[in-house]
């Protein structure tokens, strides 16, 4: 508990006297750890938690890979991208991997590249774990919380996030529900089809993604890219294609029916991290000071109240 008040304030004076300690110390630490070196000045938009095809790290992934080419065709962002990714998926995941086998691929090729590095960077953290967690929160601009609407219990990471002063890019799933009434639509970015109509899809069996592969050529772009010779010079042809395939037949998870939302939504996040850092250090605030009611005191009340009777 100590620690986390530590953080709050330290995130808070940060904001106020030298724009972010936070980015600085997870720069350092990574610097050691892993020897990458980060520009404490791009956005930091992170994901971190278990793999699952639920939570949609693939579609973080087609986004960097959509930003990507939009880069190599000369459209350059106007502040500098740093996406983090953290997770770890149970040995037998043959999914899972294969998603961190993109997202690896991903981070040599942008890496590599120096038309695309000083405009996106993709950095996946090793061994992610609480002490890396406690690094990697506090230095956050933008936190992906983007499961599949109906799938998320509650997280907890939204919580932490929104503690310590990031502002939630995210579907209406789990406690990002709780946290949108909290901190207002202005202090969120949300996109998504509701649990309500993600439901219904699975009720029906309707959703096709090969439709959503046909009908819009920047998913097809994105997509067709995890097969391309680029990927392919770096990776494994069967992890690659094994994905491929899964993303264009099953997609069991639907990434592709938020995929276009996400994109533009993820585009306004930037513009607004970037445009007026006032208005942003606003935005942050409002979620530093909402988080309370996440607390365990009140929660572990309400549940005696409401649930145990005790
Ligand atoms: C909080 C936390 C999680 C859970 O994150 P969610 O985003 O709620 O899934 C998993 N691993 C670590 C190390 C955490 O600190």
């Amino acid at each position: 508990m100590l620690y986390i008040f530590q953080n709050l304030f330290q995130h808070i004076i940060g904001f106020v006297l030298t724009g972010c300690r936070g980015f600085r110390d997870f720069c350092h630490y990574l610097g050691k750890t892993q020897g990458v070196i980060l520009n404490e000045n791009a956005i930091f938009d992170i994901q971190v938690k278990r793999l699952h095809e639920y939570k949609r790290q693939q579609m973080n992934a087609l986004y960097v890979i959509h930003k990507y080419l939009e880069i190599k065709s000369g459209t350059l962002p106007s502040t500098p991208i740093t996406v983090i990714f953290g997770a770890k998926a149970a040995p037998a995941y043959t999914i899972a991997k294969d998603i961190i086998h993109m997202i690896l691929c991903l981070q040599e090729l942008i890496n590599q590249d120096p038309e695309v590095s000083p405009y996106l960077r993709v950095v996946m953290i090793e061994n992610y774990n609480v002490t890396q967690a406690e690094k990697l929160i506090p230095a956050c601009d933008i936190s992906e919380q983007i499961s599949l609407a109906s799938k998320e219990a509650s997280g907890t990471g939204n919580m932490k996030f929104m503690l310590n002063g990031a502002v939630t890019l995210g579907t209406l799933d789990g406690a990002n529900v709780e946290i949108t009434q909290l901190v207002g639509r202005d202090n969120i970015f949300l996109f998504g089809k509701s649990s309500d109509e993600i439901i219904g899809h699975y009720a029906k069996g309707d959703y096709v993604a090969e439709q959503y592969y046909q009908d819009n050529p920047a998913i097809k772009e994105a997509l067709d890219f995890i097969v391309s010779d680029k990927m392919m010079e770096i990776g494994s042809r069967q992890h690659l294609e094994r994905l491929y395939w899964e993303l264009r037949n099953k997609d069991w998870f639907m990434t592709l029916i938020d995929l276009e939302e996400y994109a533009a939504q993820r585009e306004n996040a930037y513009k607004e991290a970037y445009e007026d850092k006032t208005a942003w250090a606003k935005k942050a605030l409002i979620n530093i000071s909402k988080a309370g009611y996440f607390s365990s005191d009140r929660t572990i009340e309400e549940y005696n109240r409401d649930i145990w009777h005790l």
